[in-house]
């Protein structure tokens, strides 16, 4: 829950706007897309949800908790995907499950899960300087899936990509988000991708970094990926 939030940076001698007075609710198991132009405060959101920055003013809550700093149950993709250069893809992905203490081959276990699911699974033992941005972004997206973070952040994770990779990677968030029951919010601003993920837009503006729209969509597809509707889409 987004209450009243404003942030405002230090740049030089002024300040810069990135947010104000913004608003959202958002519930557990829902998909949000946010789209808006560039500068207009989206990152910024996304990185205060996360607990990388703090409100100048107003309140950000998890579940009626106020959000005090990064943690386990909220994971990024970030714009840039953030990846440690020092381990390999594999080591990436089971970070989260390894710095929490689980067995050896737990970690292993859940690494190559979602190395598979990205696709990766050549490359499982590769380092980030060695595969393309898309690939790194695929990573990324794999490690926070690994982390059984309940809610993921995701701030533009597709950009990156080629309109096949792209899709298929949609088709499985959607997937993964049904199944694990994920709370997604996800910044993107392609309106289209907003459409096919989300059926609930926020739209945001700059001057400075206001909630202009928040509406549901009528989806013109079925909404649950396990239904044999769904996957008749699938092309
Ligand atoms: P894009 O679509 O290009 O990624 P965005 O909507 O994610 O844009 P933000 O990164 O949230 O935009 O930035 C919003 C505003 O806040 C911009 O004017 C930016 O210059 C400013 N800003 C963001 N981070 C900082 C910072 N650490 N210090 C100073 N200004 C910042
Ligand atoms: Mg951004």
């Amino acid at each position: 829950e987004v209450q009243g939030v404003t942030k405002r940076f230090a740049f030089g001698a002024e300040q810069i706007t990135a947010l104000s007075d913004a608003s959202l609710r958002i519930g557990k198991g829902e998909f949000i897309c946010l789209i808006g132009p560039s500068g207009c405060g989206k990152s910024t959101l996304l990185r205060m949800v996360a607990g990388f920055e703090t409100a100048t003013a107003g309140s950000l809550l998890m579940w009626g908790k106020p959000i005090a700093g990064p943690g386990p149950d909220r994971g990024m993709v970030f714009q840039d995907y953030g990846l440690f250069p020092w381990l390999t893809v594999a080591q990436n992905v089971g970070f989260g499950p390894a710095a929490r203490g689980r067995p050896k081959a737990e970690v292993a276990a859940t690494a190559k899960r979602f190395v598979d699911m990205v696709g990766l699974t050549r490359f499982a033992d590769a380092y980030p300087h060695q595969l393309s941005g898309g690939m790194q972004q695929r990573v990324a997206i794999a490690r926070v899936l690994a982390n059984d973070a309940e809610v993921v952040l995701m701030d533009e994770p597709f950009g990156a990509l080629d309109a096949m990779t792209r899709e298929r990677l949609q088709e499985e968030l959607l997937e993964v988000w049904a199944r694990a029951k994920l709370t997604v919010l996800f910044v993107t601003h392609a309106i289209e991708e907003a459409i096919f993920l989300s059926d609930r837009i926020v739209v945001m503006s700059p001057g400075p970094g206001r909630i202009v729209a928040d509406e549901q969509v009528m989806l013109p597809r079925p909404r649950d990926p396990t239904s044999p509707e769904f996957n008749a889409l699938r092309r």
